[in-house]
């Protein structure tokens, strides 16, 4: 039973400095590095991965999502759905004095209780309600743009109808998680061993701040964070020291590697994107065009957010790409809703350091253990 080194690569300094380590500890011949392609990446970070295949003198696996049956399945289901069910709003209903709330009872007048052992509050309808089957017009519109493309971002944002968002980051897990743990769960199932390379740093962010050295996941399954310690200077003094030079988008106002542009980006990154890649919000805004169109409500934004109104035409005007793109020009005083994180993000919402975003790393181990 051979061991076999797993390094998650994405093109970042942190991705790159465990690979130089994996190698050098464990021989160029025992590492297989993996790069998942979300489809939404910048065209100098895949000339990078070229650079550190030749450099390197390895082969960079590229793993890309794959949604086309999805996406297929998603336009059968709408073209076909006549159900008539209604959803309801509903409000709590209290006793008498207006404060002690009413509990909700099943038919035998038992109390329900909730998955936590809590016992739930009556509600009653209110209104009409709404039908939940597609109308014929989103139908219409929705057929006549879905169609697989073969970018796993896209196509997985068309099948979900809508964009990933911070509650519901989806993309990470779809498109990073579940390919680089399906393929070490192929190499165990071959009776590898498997020792996973996580380029985590305990000072990019609190969650990382207690990650473990050395870890055992699972039966033949193990995971190695040999930069713990280190800083980001250090990473990239790693690099320097082994005359491989770092991302060129870092040299370009870039503060991580990773989707172009990320839903978690800073509203610095946003800026910077906008002035030295236009192309990308571009592109942004084109897929916010498909994918609302994928959406039951018209609408989607690829950043979401809390946003007051209740009118969807009023969000998306708000927080489409482009109006991202103008806000993030403002400073302070023209901020209008609590949307991103000002600071530059370094270890925020998605990691370009493993492959994988930070939320889900504890996740990844989970499914493998
Ligand atoms: S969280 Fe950001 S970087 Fe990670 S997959 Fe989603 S958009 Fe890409």
């Amino acid at each position: 039973m051979s061991v076999v080194h797993v390094v998650s690569v994405s093109g970042g300094k942190d991705s790159l400095a465990t690979l130089l380590i994996a190698i050098a500890r464990c021989g160029l011949a025992n590492v297989i590095a993996i790069f998942c392609d979300t489809g939404n990446e910048h065209q100098e970070t895949y000339s990078y991965l070229d650079y550190l295949e030749l450099a390197l003198g390895l082969k960079i696996v590229r793993l890309k999502a794959d949604f086309r049956e999805e996406v297929l399945a998603k336009r059968a289901f709408i073209a076909a759905d006549v159900r008539n069910a209604r959803v309801y709003a509903t409000r709590p209903v209290f006793e008498a004095d207006g404060k002690t709330p009413v509990l909700k009872r099943d038919g035998r007048g038992n109390i329900v209780l909730n998955k936590k052992g809590k016992p739930l509050q009556k509600t009653v309808k209110v209104g009409g309600g709404r039908r939940i089957r597609w109308t014929n017009k989103a139908k219409r519109r929705a057929l006549a743009v879905m169609l697989p493309t073969g970018n796993p971002f896209l196509d997985l944002c068309m099948w979900k109808g809508r964009f990933p968002s911070r509650k519901a980051q989806f993309c990470t897990e779809e498109l990073k998680r579940n390919m680089a743990v399906s393929y070490q769960l192929q190499l165990l199932e071959a009776g590898h061993r498997v020792i996973s390379w996580q380029g985590v740093r305990r000072d990019e962010s609190p969650n990382r701040a207690n990650a473990k050295k050395w870890e055992r996941v699972g039966r033949g399954l193990w995971i190695a964070r040999p930069l713990v310690e280190a800083t980001a200077a250090d990473v990239f003094a790693l690099a320097q020291s082994h005359g491989i030079r770092p991302n060129p988008l870092y040299l370009q106002d870039m503060g991580r590697v990773g989707c172009m542009p990320c839903i978690n980006c800073s509203k610095a990154e946003l800026r910077a994107i906008a002035a030295r890649f236009p192309e990308h919000p571009v592109r942004i805004a084109e897929w916010e065009r498909i994918v609302g169109q994928c959406s039951k409500l018209g609408y989607s934004t690829f950043m979401a957010d809390a946003h007051p109104a209740k009118d969807r035409r009023v969000v998306f005007a708000d927080l489409n790409i482009q109006a991202r793109v103008e806000w993030s020009k403002t400073s302070r005083g023209g901020r209008q809703f609590n949307l991103l994180d000002e600071e530059e993000n370094e270890g925020g919402g998605c990691s370009s350091s493993y492959g994988l975003c930070e939320q889900l790393e504890a996740t990844v181990e989970a499914e493998v253990t």
